[in-house]
């Protein structure tokens, strides 16, 4: 995997943590505060507020467990449903040129939040290094997460 430059990220990674599981906190919030950009009857899709790049979407079970070997049959099967629609929706919004899709299982595999399992969606284009270089300056990063969040709740496909 290509290296990205993501200075932003310095400020999850040094910033204080919140004492409430941030996953477990999306549940039941407001989608439009939360960028929860869809909901299953099992998992949620949400922004990365600290992306890699531009478009990083994770799946997450509603279940607080620490890997997917804990999750059930149906859970399984629609994260993955939803990192399909997830693809689909990155790829009619954004046209990224390709995907890094995957789990960090633990600490030591680079998990920022390891108590509560997440798919990351990571969309990627030729030129991204230099595309997230230009956005390096960490306050343009909310309103591009909202104009993001807009955008993907927009192509989001509808079975
Ligand atoms: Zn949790």
């Amino acid at each position: 995997m290509r290296h990205l430059w993501t200075p932003w990220r310095l400020d999850f990674i040094r910033g204080p943590k919140p004492k409430e599981c941030v996953f477990c906190a999306k549940i039941h919030a407001d989608d439009d505060i939360e960028l929860v950009v869809a909901r299953g009857e099992h998992v949620y899709v949400t922004l990365n507020r600290y992306p890699y790049n531009n478009g990083h979407l994770l799946i997450v079970p509603y279940e607080h467990v620490p890997s997917i070997e804990y999750l059930d049959d149906a859970t399984l099967l629609e994260l993955m449903k939803m990192t399909n629609q997830a693809i689909q929706a990155l790829r009619a919004a954004m046209n990224p040129h390709g995907f890094n899709v995957g789990f960090n299982l633990g600490a030591e595999a680079g998990a920022g939040i390891r108590e509560h399992v997440h798919l990351h969606v990571v969309p990627r284009w030729a030129a991204d290094s230099n595309f997230m270089t230009v956005l390096a300056d960490t306050r343009t990063i909310p309103q591009l997460l909202q104009d993001t969040y807009r955008e993907l709740k927009a192509h989001w496909p509808h079975e």
